[in-house]
This record gives C-alpha cells, sequence and structure tokens, in this order.
C-alpha cells in the first residue's frame, strides 16, 4: 500500500495538577509513501503531542496514551516494546525539532554526533562510519572539516543543518518536522526548507511537517491537516484545502490570504482563545469562536466527513459538509 503512516483514533491525555488535559481526543490521519503532510493549527491544539505519540515520545507521567493506533508499515507501533522503538527511531522514523540548541550535544563534535546516529543502526567500522558522516555534512552544505567544531560554533542555520544531517543519516522513511525552520531569520528558513525538500525527494521519504505558517504549506506540502483543541476538523490534499475551504476556523486561518497558493502569510488570529484543554466542551470544540455555531452544534463533537476526494471536515453546516466532485 502507499500508506507508510496511518494514525487512527489517537486520544493522548496528561494528568497535571490543574486537572485532565485532553490533549489529543480521537486524530485520525495518514501520510502517504514520499508524500508530504502539513500540520497546522495554533499552539497548543496538540501538534507536537501527536508528533511525540507516534514517536512514543509522551512522558509518561504526566502523559497517558488513552487509545488508538499508529500502524507504521503495517505495525502498531504501540504495541512496541521500549527497545524495539529504539530500533525504529532514527532508522526508520527521524525527528526534528524547533530549537535545534535542545538537541545537539554541546561537548560533543558534531561528526561524533552524525557518527553515533550511523553506528547506532548500521553495522560499519569507524572508517566507514567517518565517511558517511562527512558525506552527510557535505549533503547539508556543510564543509566535511567543520565536523571536527562544536555545535556553538556553528550559526543557528548551521545548527538546523547539522540536525538535519543527524535525522537523515539513516535514510529513514518518514520524517517529522516540528517547526524546523521557525527559530531561524526569514532568509535562512527558505534556505533550510529548500534543503528538506531535496533530501527528501532524493530519497523518497514521507514527512510530517509541523508548522503554524500556511505559506510553507502551501509550498511544501502535498497534503495537509488542520488542527484545533485536539481534534483534526480538516483534511484533504493542498489544492482540496486551499481550493475550497469549508471548516469555519480553516476560513479564519486562510482570510488574509488573497491567493492562497501563490501568496505567502502568517497565520492570522482569529479573535478568541482555543478552549482551555482541561475543560472541553462537548460539542463542537470551535463553537464558541465560531460565527455560525447554533444549539445544535453543541450537542455532540460533529463527525469528520468526506466532502468528495480526499477532503474530509468537522463541522455540521450543510454548506461545509455538501458533497462536491473535486
Ligand atoms: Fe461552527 Fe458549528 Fe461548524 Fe463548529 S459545527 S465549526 S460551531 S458551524
Amino acid at each position: 500500500s502507499d500508506i507508510l503512516l496511518d494514525v487512527k483514533d489517537l486520544v493522548i491525555h496528561y494528568e497535571t495538577d490543574d486537572g485532565l488535559v485532553q490533549a489529543l481526543n480521537g486524530v485520525s490521519l495518514q501520510i502517504h509513501t514520499g508524500k508530504t503532510l502539513g500540520l497546522v493549527g495554533e499552539t497548543g491544539a496538540g501538534k507536537t503531542t501527536l508528533a511525540k505519540g507516534i514517536m512514543q515520545l509522551v512522558p509518561n507521567p504526566p502523559g497517558k496514551i488513552k487509545g488508538g493506533e499508529v500502524f507504521y508499515d503495517g505495525e502498531d507501533l504501540l504495541k512496541k516494546s521500549v527497545q524495539e522503538m529504539r530500533k525504529v527511531r532514527g532508522k526508520q522514523i527521524s525527528m526534528i525539532f524547533q530549537d535545534p540548541m535542545t538537541s545537539l550535544n554541546p561537548v560533543m563534535t558534531v561528526r561524533d554526533q552524525i557518527m553515533e546516529v550511523i553506528l547506532q543502526h548500521n553495522k560499519l567500522s569507524k572508517e566507514e562510519a567517518v565517511k558517511k558522516a562527512d558525506e552527510m555534512l557535505e549533503l547539508v552544505g556543510i564543509p566535511a572539516a567543520r565536523g571536527r567544531e562544536y555545535p556553538h560554533q556553528f550559526s543557528g542555520g548551521m545548527k538546523q543543518r547539522v540536525i538535519i544531517a543527524i535525522a537523515l543519516a539513516c535514510q529513514p522513511k518518514l520524517l517529522i518536522a516540528d517547526e524546523p525552520t521557525t527559530a531561524l531569520d526569514v532568509t535562512i528558513q527558505a534556505q533550510v526548507l529548500d534543503l528538506i525538500q531535496n533530501l527528501k525527494k532524493r530519497d523518497n521519504t514521507s514527512m510530517l511537517l509541523i508548522t503554524h505558517d500556511l505559506g510553507v504549506v502551501a509550498q511544501t506540502c502535498d497534503y495537509v491537516a488542520i488542527m484545533y483543541a485536539g481534534e483534526i476538523v480538516e483534511y484533504g490534499t493542498l489544492r482540496e484545502v486551499y481550493k475550497d475551504i469549508r471548516h469555519p476556523y480553516t476560513k479564519g486561518l486562510m482570510a488574509s490570504i488573497p491567493n492562497l497558493v501563490e501568496q505567502v502569510e502568517r497565520l492570522q488570529a482569529i479573535d478568541g482563545l482555543m478552549p482551555d484543554p482541561t475543560n472541553l466542551a462537548k460539542g463542537c470544540k470551535f463553537a464558541d469562536r465560531c460565527k455560525y455555531a447554533t444549539a445544535a452544534c453543541m450537542e455532540k463533537v460533529p463527525e469528520m466527513k468526506s466532502v468528495g476526494g480526499e477532503h474530509m471536515v468537522r463541522c455540521i453546516l450543510p454548506e461545509a459538509t455538501e458533497v462536491k466532485e473535486h
């Protein structure tokens, strides 16, 4: 099948002193081989929890996976042991985080850090691993000679290149990139995104790209999922969603972009705040910010409905859910 990752009804909660945080409330999504899914939403929507859930990196306690399945290449990752997951991470699925400083080791040279992941997953001699690490450095645009240096000797953009080299050193099939360019300045952002795109194409890697930047999604993604208060509210191919936005929340996000696919704009603020995740309403979670909300919206969580093609939307408005041929 061409589906590499199939997340089904994933529920993750955190037990905190302030109460039960319902971070993910039944998230389902699929990532196709070689394709990029852009996961878009505001801070606190549950994007990072979803990424950590896939990687089995949700700290327990306070986090708890309450239900669901995460099929990777046909196997449920949630059923794997700690040791089995260690083999999956880095080799099959790699992750790039927002802040390069937190993922690099300050007291190890960058070459040693790349070699570490290579040797962890491959039976290679030290010389072969050095060679492979140098190749990775060159591939991300860093002269191999600089491999002897430490992270603090690199700029922010260069550090993120090192992270990419580490993440892709074992040619994972799936790359999860959580706001990979947010900490960088704008020109460097574009270069780093280009680099990720090129390497992804080279190895036919699938990618989950977490971002709040709709312009980045338009430029790099094949599919898009819009997340709100721990649920996916709209999903489809980039073309389906950007050409025919259905959910009122997605409409709010996109409102400031006149020509969606060409214009690059940041996510516009929508009046109001996301609901308190310790006290979620039983109906549509967007209701208190939605100008179309009626009493019917409060009764139960709207289901995801197909509106034609692969396009799905979670809203009860007839005009939002009318099926059209794409
Ligand atoms: Fe708005 Fe109701 Fe649709 Fe929710 S279900 S997005 S409240 S119209």
